[in-house]
């Protein structure tokens, strides 16, 4: 589960990991209010309008604004709150904004020369061990990074049975070519990081800049957390974070209908029961010449409340030119899903796509009577290659 920068922020703070001080704000007025309290308690004269969407490079899009008056704070909140926000992450359409993270600006001039640095705490999946990745090129595109000078990208591997050793976080300090009170400084940060990773039981934690500040204070300045679903029955605080306004309304949907459900962009639609079989099936659909428009897996009960409920969130893509059924009856009889989806044909009423329903295993060809029988605009198939072929001709 993604959650804002804001929140994000939250769990850092709750570690001890050092960030700005902030406050979320809904409108332009809270905006204002924010930034009076940041200068009451912080001294702040500047401060930071951030965008809270779901995706990086806000800033690339117009999505982060300094301000230097509380005029300006107002301005850049009015600009920001409700903009669709197009970034490099978010697709054209962009995400529309619903609130904005006002924080103290930290890049204020000083002795020392200020630096942004990246660091990243993630699975290996490859050594089944958590890393901290982190980089002295900070502030950019870490893909571009790793493309053009792999060589500044470092690795620290941690020991789940000891957790990070303080020789590692001295490295990662040294590494990053740091001396003194920022080296310390940076130390702290990566240990206190890094339990913060192990405490939220997080997917992913991912910070960029680290900032090095004009006074060597080291801080999170940006911070994006991806937190696991399966461990959020242990943490019904961070489950709170969840913000349904950033998640696709269909894929919201369908997992309250209990499918699982995800919007691809091609012109065939699938139903199919287990996540293996739909992968096949849509294997299948690209080799019959079509491009799946989702991945729908409808589970163990393919009845005709869940087959209503697929067909309806199938068809609410207009890219759908043909819907393929691909349900294997091992449990569920396969005359029952017929009986289910000539049901739920009916319930709907104008469906104007041609369905292809392929039913395999128990009672299958009394399934493929029912079918060809309902008078509907659905037509039977029995092997995959029928189906393929069918699916086929509906395209041409
Ligand atoms: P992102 O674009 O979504 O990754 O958002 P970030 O939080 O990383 O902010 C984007 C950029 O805004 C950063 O790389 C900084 O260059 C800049 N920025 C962030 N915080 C401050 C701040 O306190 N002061 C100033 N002057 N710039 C900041
Ligand atoms: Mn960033």
């Amino acid at each position: 589960m993604n959650i804002h920068e804001y929140q994000a922020k939250e769990i850092l703070r709750k570690n001890n990991v050092a960030v700005p001080a902030g406050y979320v704000a809904e409108t332009p007025e809270e905006a204002v209010n924010a930034a009076k309290k940041l200068a009451e308690e912080k001294g702040a004269t500047a401060w930071v309008v951030k965008a809270q969407i779901h995706a990086g490079g806000r800033g690339k899009g117009g999505g982060v604004k300094v301000a230097t008056s509380l005029e300006a704070v107002q301005e850049k909140a009015e600009q920001i709150i409700g903009m669709q926000l197009v970034t490099p992450q978010t697709g054209a359409e962009g995400k529309k904004v619903y609130k904005v993270l006002i924080t103290e600006d930290v890049y204020y001039p000083g002795e020392n020369e200020p630096k942004e640095y990246y660091m990243s705490v993630l699975l290996n999946r490859a050594t089944g061990r958590n890393m901290i990745m982190y980089s002295t090129e900070g502030g950019m595109d870490i893909e571009e990074v790793a493309e053009k000078t792999p060589h500044l990208i470092f690795k620290e591997e941690i020991d789940p049975k000891v957790g990070i050793q303080g020789f590692q976080a001295r490295r990662i300090a040294f590494n990053l070519g740091l001396s003194g009170k920022a080296f310390k400084e940076m130390v702290k940060f990566a240990v206190a990081l890094y339990n913060a990773y192990e405490e939220s039981d997080s997917d992913m934690f991912e910070i960029n800049p680290v900032f090095k500040t004009s006074d060597d204070r080291i801080l999170a300045v940006d911070a994006k957390v991806s937190l696991d679903d399966n461990a959020l029955y242990r943490h019904k605080d961070l489950a709170e974070y969840r913000d349904i306004t950033e998640e696709d309304p269909t894929e919201v949907e369908a997992s309250e209908a209990g499918l699982n459900y995800v919007k691809l962009d091609g012109n065939v639609g699938c139903m199919v029961n287990g996540a293996g079989l739909a992968m096949a099936t849509m294997d299948m659909i690209k080799l019959s010449g079509g491009d799946p428009a989702n991945f729908l897996d409808v589970g163990g009960k393919a009845n005709a409340q869940t087959v209503e409920a697929g067909f309806r969130i199938i068809l609410k893509d207009p890219n759908v030119k043909a819907i393929l059924i691909n349900v294997f009856g091992g449990i569920v009889r396969c005359d029952r899903v017929a009986n289910g989806v000539v049901e739920a044909y009916k319930n709907i009423g104008d469906i104007n796509v041609p369905i292809i329903v392929r039913l395999q295993g128990t009672n299958a060809v009394e399934a493929a009577k029912i079918i060809d029988e309902s008078g509907l605009k659905v037509t039977s198939a029995i092997t995959l290659k029928e189906a393929a072929d069918k699916v086929r001709a509906a395209l041409a």
